[in-house]
């Protein structure tokens, strides 16, 4: 494989992860990314099952738990901020193992701290446009450079722009809501401790690992499809006001500290569904094949085995019942990908259902509940029935 060039467009989790292995197996890696620098914003995200197996690979799983959040209590606040319920974080996240929790912006920094030295990334630019031939893939950047690679590798997240342009406009799969993840200083005064508020059709949640840091704000709200421009940040901004203003605890504080900071995340809980992920020499990894949405709280396993099973693969070559124009080793990595990524997108979409409530009468039987588990006599095996599909799903491939 020396000397064989892949360009991987996104420097998100899938991205950095890919051009590990690659590096390991003698590619020639570029690394190009959109925004000016790593982007420091996101929430904590779970890396459970296979995905700590892939992290002990890259002999980084120490580091990720050196970094964990140590998350200690979920609290339930009321309106009036006062709690409803706490319960340790212990009894609710089901962690198994080398399971752990760590914010998006350190997991995006290990990965690419472990890739900068052997990679070469270009920040601030991206693909404008790819043409195939038999030999290779001829892309043409956005700033005006014209580069030929071998391999073309598509993290750029759930609206990847390789995906389009290799295989046109695909739909997502809306699952009936919109999420806002944005920093704002800590009044809470919260230490590795959630604060979750529920309002009819409305999920607010709030967490920081230390007093004197910012907290990181979640904004989640139920919305059928809105058509609004993923670049106009001040519309999306008007959108959360309309939903949320004036709903109790320290929902217009929040509001107030998100328009002032740049450090500001929103999109659609969807999905990425495809027959396929590659086409030709270009194939797709992590949220840009198959998002499964936050709600899944699987998007960065999925990104890192994914980057690991395709970076075993990638360039290897094409089998007899491997299509003439792809690359074998894509047929390869997505026979061994699909059954794990389909149980996962499934539970993506169990998860969607139930994590902004619907109406009132809804809040109430959650609130009820919230209140009564640590009195139950059997509430592991209450909370175990609940978190079953996700232990399944976050361990359906052997590496
Ligand atoms: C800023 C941000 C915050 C997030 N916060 C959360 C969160 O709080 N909770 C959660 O569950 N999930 C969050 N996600 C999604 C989560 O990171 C992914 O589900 C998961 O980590 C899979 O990673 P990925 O590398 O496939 O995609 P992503 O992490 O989305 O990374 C994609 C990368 O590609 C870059 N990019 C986009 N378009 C282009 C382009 N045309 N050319 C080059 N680069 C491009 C993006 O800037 C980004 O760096 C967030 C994603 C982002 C980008």
């Amino acid at each position: 494989m020396t000397n064989s060039r892949v360009l991987i467009s996104g420097a998100g989790v899938a991205g950095p992860a890919l051009a590990y292995w690659l590096v390991r197996r003698g590619f020639d890696v570029t690394v190009v990314e959109r925004a000016h620098e790593l982007r420091p914003a996101g929430y904590k995200v779970d890396v459970r099952g296979a995905a700590t197996e892939v992290l002990r690979r890259m002999g980084l799983l120490e580091a990720a738990q050196a970094a964990d959040t140590g998350m200690r209590r979920i609290t339930y606040v009321k309106k009036n901020g006062r709690p409803l319920a706490a319960l340790p974080a212990d009894l609710l996240m089901g962690r198994r193992g080398d399971d752990l929790e760590i914010m998006r912006w350190d997991l995006s920094r290990l990965m690419y701290d472990a890739t900068s030295a052997d990679v070469e990334y270009v920040f601030g630019d991206a693909i404008a446009s790819m043409r195939e031939s038999s030999d290779g893939v001829e892309v043409t950047f956005e700033r005006g450079a014209t580069t030929k690679f071998d391999y073309v590798a598509g993290a750029d997240g759930l609206h990847s722009a390789t995906r389009k342009l290799s295989m046109g406009d695909v739909p997502l799969r809306h699952l009936g809501a919109y999420i806002s993840i944005f920093t704002v200083p800590n009044t809470l005064g919260i230490e590795r401790e959630e604060i979750m508020y529920f309002r009819p059709e409305r999920l607010a949640f709030a967490y920081a690992m230390d007093p004197s840091a910012p907290a990181r704000v979640g904004l989640t709200f139920a919305s059928p499809e809105r058509d609004f421009d993923r670049r106009d940040v001040a519309a999306q901004k008007a959108m959360l006001h309309e939903a949320f203003a004036g709903l109790g605890w320290k929902i217009d504080e929040f509001l107030a500290a998100m328009d002032r900071t740049d450090d500001f995340y929103f999109d659609s809980m969807s999905q990425v569904e495809l027959p396929s992920w590659s086409k030709g020499r270009v194939v797709l990894l992590g949220d840009a094949a198959h998002c499964p949405a936050p709600a899944s709280g699987q998007g960065s396993s999925l990104a890192l085995v994914g980057a690991y099973v395709l970076g075993q693969h990638l360039g290897e070559p094409a089998g007899p019942s491997s299509s003439s124009s792809g690359c074998g080793g894509y047929a390869e990595y997505e026979r061994r990908m699909r059954p794990y990524v389909e149980k996962n997108m499934a539970f993506g979409r169990k998860m969607a259902k139930d994590m902004v409530p619907g109406g009132r009468l809804s809040i109430a039987f959650r609130s009820y509940g919230m209140r009564t588990l640590k009195y139950h006599p059997r509430k592991e095996q209450v909370i175990e029935k609940f978190l079953a599909p996700m232990l399944d799903a976050a361990n359906a491939i052997r590496l």
